[in-house]
């Protein structure tokens, strides 16, 4: 069920996996909480315990990003499927209209939400989205209130990494919400601010290159993949 990266839990399970469990998980009355796991955040839990702690709480940790497959291969493991943070929210949203689920945005700067709400309504009509706050709220009351009101089924938390993480593990028990997914940047490539990498790319596993060619800055974190790979053939058995 679960393969351990240098102390990182990361699922195994398939998007359809995925998908029935997290169902199941909402008719059957129990909370859940997914979090997306890159290289980058296994190497930044190495230097901050309660990061790990935080990772390792999580319901599913969805493997995103190459770096992952590739260390699973070194491991003898079995995850050979990427699952993305923005797939895993697309995945979540068509189940949550077939089986009459309410989803709730929370995150990212004022509008954009919105922007992503349209374009899930475009993708999915029947779609039930019960409401949709800005990532730049700081009264908690009111945050809490909102969601509360709402009442969704499934809640994504788009305020970054590890922040979103954090908020998610300090709020679930208080909060009338089944699901939790923290989303990253995901509402603002939904509401097209940002631009995803062509299927292509994709596909054959280049998604990296294309974003090292938009936005170059990333090379900082990119360049840590070689030594999360080291580290990973370092600690096998
Ligand atoms: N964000 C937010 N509130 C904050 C800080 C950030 O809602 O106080 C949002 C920001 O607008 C963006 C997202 O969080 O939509 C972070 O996206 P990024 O691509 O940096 O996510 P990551 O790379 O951490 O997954």
């Amino acid at each position: 069920m679960k393969e351990k990266f240098l102390g990182v839990d990361v699922s195994n399970f398939t998007y359809d996996q995925l998908k029935e469990n997290i169902i199941t998980d909402i008719d059957e009355n129990r909370k859940s909480f997914i979090v997306a796991i890159n290289p980058e955040k296994i190497l930044q839990a190495q230097r901050d315990e309660s990061l790990l702690y935080l990772l390792n709480q999580a319901t599913y940790q969805i493997p995103d990003g190459v770096g992952i497959l590739i260390a699973s291969r070194l491991n003898g493991g079995t995850i050979r499927e990427r699952v993305t943070g923005i797939d895993m929210l697309l995945a979540l949203c068509e189940q949550a209209s077939l089986h009459d689920k309410s989803v709730f945005l929370y995150g990212a700067k004022p509008g954009v939400a919105d922007e992503a709400k349209d374009r899930l309504r475009e993708m999915y009509p029947e779609l039930r989205i019960a409401g949709v706050l800005d990532g730049y709220v700081k009264d908690y009351e009111y945050i809490k209130e909102t969601i509360n009101e709402a009442k969704p089924d499934i809640i994504f938390v788009a305020l970054g990494s590890p922040r979103q993480e954090h908020w998610i593990v300090d709020h679930m028990d208080e909060l009338d919400v089944k699901v939790f997914q923290g989303v990253g940047g995901s509402f603002d490539v939904l509401s097209g601010k940002v631009k995803r990498a062509p299927g292509a790319f994709q596909k054959v596993g280049l998604e990296w290159l294309y974003r090292l060619i938009k936005e170059p800055w990333r090379i900082k974190r990119q360049i840590k993949l070689p030594t999360f790979l080291v580290k990973v053939w370092k600690s096998r058995k």
